[in-house]
Formats: C-alpha cells, structure tokens, sequence
C-alpha cells in the first residue's frame, strides 16, 4: 500500500474544493438567476445568513437569513454581486485604472479585482482567528493603516464598520488614504427604522451582542444616522437605491440581490470644504 501511495500524488484541497464548487455549479444550473460575477446562470441561489430575532424585529437590511444568497459556483452573495454590478454598469470600473484598497476582501470580488490587470489592486485584513483569507492578502489595521495619504482612487469596505467600537477613526483613515476625487463603497448591516445608531458599550457577552446587536461580535446597530457619521468625517455620500439608481441596469432581479440594500458611495471631495 505504502508502495502504491508513494506514486499517487497528493489532491489539493484547492483542486477538491474547485471540483466539488463546479459539480454543485452544474447541479444547480437553470435560466432563474444569473450571477453577473461568474457569469453562469442557475435555477436557484443557495440560501445564506442567519436570523436572530432583532435582526427581523429592527429589519435590519444586509443581514439575516436570505433565500437566494450564494452563487452555487463562484460563491457570490448578493451583497458581492450588488457591488460588482454597481462597479461594471454604472462605472465602467473594470475598462479604467485605479487603485484599489479592499479592506476585508470577499473571496468572489477578491478573485475578480485579483485577475483585472487594470487594477492596482491592495486587499488587506486584520487577521482574526477562525476566519477564512484569501492567499496574498496584506495586514492592515483600519484603525492605523501604513498607506500615505492619497493612495487609492477607490476603497472598499464591507459589513466591516459594525465590528470596530471606534468606527470614526476607521472612517478618517479610509478618508486620508484616498485620493482628492476619490471614492469609497462602506456597506453595514442597517436598520432604517433606528433615527439614531444604537450602541451600548456595557453590551460584550456573544450571547448578549446577539441578542441586542444581531451578531455575537458587532458592537452597534446602525440608523438613519450612518450617512451623518460617514460625513463627519468630510465624505459626500451619495446613497444608491438600488431599485431605483441603478441606469443600465432593468432586471435587477435576475440576479438575485436584495432589492432594499442601499449601496453607500462616498466621495472625498477634490477640495477640502471651508466648513
Ligand atoms: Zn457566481
């Protein structure tokens, strides 16, 4: 046996994991939905989140339980897929050259932004235990990132803000990196109900965070409030509706995103405002 084994050569996970991910792709195949990221078409998405009761109590948007969530093959959610539409159709952003900071890359946007040789393309990350990363992404923290000021024409930054208590300084530093003219997407779980941002800094245990906040390691619920926040700091924020803003693109629903997420784009204005 020891003998036969020695000429079979090992199978990488990431040659299993690329199988498996291409069988459930074909299984799942259909004209229901597309996924604009892969570019295949399936019958259904698979489902994605999970819900706790404040999640649906407060309609906290971008997060619980979705039906249509994840691409079979490529792994997109729909959260991935509303970006990567946002970025292609309304703005041209894979036929011009930027840089690009990705701030806790998603596995399906990493590997598009990765293989677009336009991009000068930085993902980076905290490194936290039981997460998985991507090969090749850098350490940063948000709160000290080591980029000078004005080094990216866009930063993107997902469902990060509601995990960093002092979320205001991870705002400037995404600000400062950016260059005059330059634009941010700052996606966070939000809840429209909520006037104001609701946080409790005595709320730590996991099991209260669920409870109150939606998730056992976020330390707030955003409100109405966010776009405030985000101008604060010195962003114009420009709040994308999706079912409404979106010019070259009809069928929204073809691709199976969430039709009440608002994409928001901010932008560091060309000169620093006199207020
Ligand atoms: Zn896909």
């Amino acid at each position: 046996m020891q003998s036969i084994k020695k000429y079979i050569p090992p199978i990488p996970g990431r040659l299993l994991k690329n199988i498996y991910l291409t069988i459930r792709g074909l299984y799942y195949r259909g004209n229901r939905y597309t996924c604009p990221v892969c570019g295949y078409s399936f019958r259904k998405m698979l489902p994605g989140g999970f819900d706790l009761p404040v999640i649906k109590e407060k309609h906290i948007v971008g997060a619980g339980r979705r039906d249509n969530d994840i691409c079979p093959y490529c792994q997109s959610t729909d959260r991935d897929r509303l970006i990567y539409l946002f970025l292609k159709y309304e703005k041209s952003f894979f036929e011009q050259h930027f840089s690009l900071l990705h701030i806790a890359p998603e596995p399906a946007l990493h590997k598009v932004f990765s293989h677009t040789n336009s991009i000068d393309y930085h993902p980076a990350t905290k490194y936290s235990e039981g997460f998985y990363y991507k090969a090749k992404v850098e350490t940063e923290d948000l709160l000290d990132l080591h980029f000078e000021e004005a080094s990216f024409d866009w930063v993107i930054c997902n469902h990060v803000l509601e995990h960093i208590p002092d979320d205001k300084l991870a705002m400037h530093e995404i600000f400062r990196v950016l260059k005059p003219g330059g634009k941010a997407i700052l996606q966070v779980p939000i809840s429209f109900q909520l006037e104001k941002t609701f946080e409790d800094e005595t709320v730590t245990a996991e099991a209260d965070r669920e409870k109150y906040l939606g998730q056992f390691d976020h330390v707030r619920i955003y409100g109405r409030d966010y776009p405030d926040r985000l101008k604060d700091v010195g962003f114009v924020v420009h709040e994308v509706n999706t079912k409404h803003d979106f010019k070259h693109i009809s069928s929204l629903n073809k691709f199976a995103i969430n039709p009440d997420e608002i994409l928001f784009l901010c932008d560091k204005p060309l000169k620093k405002s006199r207020l």
